[in-house]
């Protein structure tokens, strides 16, 4: 079949479909790995074809072409992790400029920001954004760029893509949205008006934590050649074994997020009747509908325990067994997380507690196991620091 006609099927078949080295010659039914750094040229001078990998790869492009096709945009570009995508976007500000982002972001996004960005004279200022009036009341005349993550990591606050890409168009303002939490099958920034879709690939798109990887994907055509600027002149780009692997990813994403929502929403009613858990962050609870146009909930749930001090919210989240306490979310193993002094250490404390990021707080990615042995593992673990 043509890639054309494929790009009209339904995102399941594309996701399984797409991604193919182009007139590869072999027939294989998988695409293949192009290691090679380097491409022989006809003559002197001609960029007809691949020339060099950090330009351009077979493998890289492959994926990159699905990619940008489940995310309905035109362009993809994959990078060597979430984080050097996120880079790649602020390689286009100025020193001068300035960023209206959210007090409730990824750790290493928010340090990236403060401890790398203002070096270079990036101004920003932080938002709840659950109002998308919060927006217009930060912007500037310096402001370039809306910086968004829904759901955040890891309170899961909603924020409405449409009416904040709305208030940035007015004002001549790009938004980005980080899509990782909810993937392009459960949310599609860019159908929703944003300039830029950004992955930390790391997660969900790989889905099985065993690779490193970020992901940025655009409609339009003078915004992909400037981010594909900073990808090959700046160099951050992906090698082509994580693509491949990434490939491979992402021929399960929609089979994977299904039951990572089905599991989750058994978890979230759980943890409603469970005695010791005060708060629970989690897009769609209570059956209410997801305000942001995400089609379900994916795999991410955090939650709060009552009265429970540093000390015993770590022997909680060192008492499960299915459940591993490690950093990172988005794989097919269910996760445990404590932001505080995990995933969100870099921030401080003084700063993420009047957010919301508290020592109590416990996140967890709910992986694809039995619903049943994660429900045991959680009642264990309660059961283990009950007073
Ligand atoms: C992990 C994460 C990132 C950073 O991505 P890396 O691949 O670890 O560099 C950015 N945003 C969100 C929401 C994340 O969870």
């Amino acid at each position: 079949m043509s890639d054309e006609k494929m790009r009209r099927k339904n995102f399941e078949t594309r996701a399984i479909h797409l991604g193919h080295v182009p007139e590869d010659g072999t027939r294989s039914v998988t695409p293949g790995i192009y290691p090679s750094s380097t491409y022989r040229v006809e003559y002197p001078g001609d960029e007809s074809g691949y020339v060099y990998s950090r330009w351009s790869n077979p493998t890289r492009k492959a994926l990159e072409d699905a990619l940008a096709s489940l995310e309905n945009g035109t362009r993809a570009m994959a990078f060597s992790s979430g984080l050097a995508a996120i880079n790649a976007v602020f390689g286009m500000l100025r020193p001068g400029d300035h960023v209206v982002t959210l007090t409730d972001l990824y750790g290493g996004t928010r340090r990236q920001f403060e401890k790398h960005l203002r070096n270079f004279e990036i101004d920003f200022t932080y938002v709840d954004g659950r109002d998308p009036s919060d927006f217009e009341k930060a912007i500037t005349d310096k402001t370039r760029l809306f910086w968004l993550e829904t759901p955040t990591n890891p309170l899961m606050n909603l924020i409405d893509i449409e009416a904040v890409t709305a208030i940035g168009k007015t004002h001549d303002i790009l938004t980005a949205v980080d899509n990782t939490f909810a993937t392009p099958y459960i949310q599609k920034p860019l159908d929703l008006g944003a300039d830029i879709a950004h992955h930390s690939a790391s997660k969900y798109l790989g889905g099985h934590c065993d690779l490193i990887a970020g992901v940025l994907v655009v409609k339009d055509e003078e915004l992909a050649e400037k981010l594909y600027f900073q990808q090959y002149a700046v160099g951050a780009q992906l090698n082509p074994f994580e693509a491949w692997l990434m490939l491979r990813g992402i021929k399960t994403l929609h089979v994977r997020m299904e039951r990572h929502s089905v599991n989750s929403m058994k978890i979230v009613e759980y943890l409603e009747s469970e005695p010791m858990v005060d708060k629970i962050y989690y897009p769609g609870q209570d059956g209410k509908p997801i305000p942001n146009k995400m089609t379900m909930p994916g795999g991410m749930v955090s939650f709060t325990i009552k009265d429970a001090d540093f000390e015993r919210v770590k022997k909680f989240a060192m008492s499960t067994s299915v459940f591993v306490l490690a950093e990172s979310l988005g794989g097919v193993e269910s996760l445990i997380n404590h932001p505080a002094s995990m995933t969100h250490a870099s921030i401080p404390k003084e700063v993420r507690e009047q957010y919301g990021v508290t020592d109590n707080l416990i996140r967890l990615s709910v992986g694809i196991e039995h619903i049943d042995d994660l429900l045991i593992d959680l009642r264990e673990a309660f059961a283990a620091v009950k007073k």
